[in-house]
């Protein structure tokens, strides 16, 4: 399985209690993740942009100790909160590492942020997993999961034909506590760790509450022959 996280922290906030248990049943789970996450504090002092995408890494890496992953995640380090403005040839290029790495890793799923997913990196992110697995030709059974819909976004949008299926994987109360746990490592989002910029992001307590509810939600994309070559001229 491989697992595509516009920042560090969407894969546990989207579908961490699932990651767990696939690991936990012995599928070898591959995350990348795309942004380098350095534009959660932009006003620190303390934690300028390349600490915080080193010290993000690490939370990334202990967050996923904690969910029983043992792979080691790939990093593509592309700049947090310009990916939709990304030149085409650099879409493309890191398009096809995902794609390189979803053959390397011989993964049969590929989990990727939702397209309608109210964030512009994980919008940009969606269609980059789509220029990918176009790349593998779609042979690899595509899942999405959303982060910020029903808390930023229009819940009422109805998904598109090629969303056709959704379905919730519902978790034990042991894997929402894996799950909490996961989360907390990420530290310079969920506590005042980062301390110098008041203008930070900080997960708050209405959103930590509706991320760990006991279920995750997934959307089961459909093959299509569409290529998304208006993501690739787009500028
Ligand atoms: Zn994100």
């Amino acid at each position: 399985m491989l697992v595509v996280a516009p920042h560090p922290d969407d894969d546990v906030i989207g579908c961490g209690g699932s990651l767990h248990r696939a690991a936990t049943n012995g599928i070898a789970v591959h995350v990348v993740y795309v942004t380098d996450g350095s534009a959660s504090h932009p006003n620190s002092r303390r934690f300028p942009p390349a600490r915080l995408a080193a010290v993000r890494e690490a939370e990334a890496r202990a967050a996923l100790r904690e969910l029983s992953i043992s792979t080691q995640p790939v990093f593509l380090r592309l700049a947090d909160g310009a990916l939709a403005t990304l030149p085409a040839g650099v879409k493309r290029s890191c398009a096809d590492r995902i794609a390189g790495i979803a053959r390397a890793c011989g993964a049969r799923t590929i989990v990727g942020p939702w397209r309608r997913d109210p964030h512009p990196d994980h919008v940009a992110t969606a269609a980059l997993v789509e220029l990918a697995a176009a790349a593998l030709d779609f042979k690899t059974w595509r899942l999405a999961y959303s982060v910020w819909a029903d808390l930023r976004g229009d819940a009422t949008i109805a998904p598109s034909s090629r969303e056709a299926t959704a379905f919730d994987v519902f978790l034990t109360p042991q894997e929402v506590e894996v799950k909490r746990r996961a989360l907390a490592q990420h530290r310079t989002q969920t506590t005042g760790l980062v301390d110098d910029d008041p203008q930070g992001f900080r997960i708050d307590a209405n959103q930590l509450a509706w991320w760990l509810r006991p279920v995750e939600r997934f959307y089961h994309l459909l093959p299509s022959k569409e290529r998304p070559d208006d993501f690739v001229r787009s500028r």
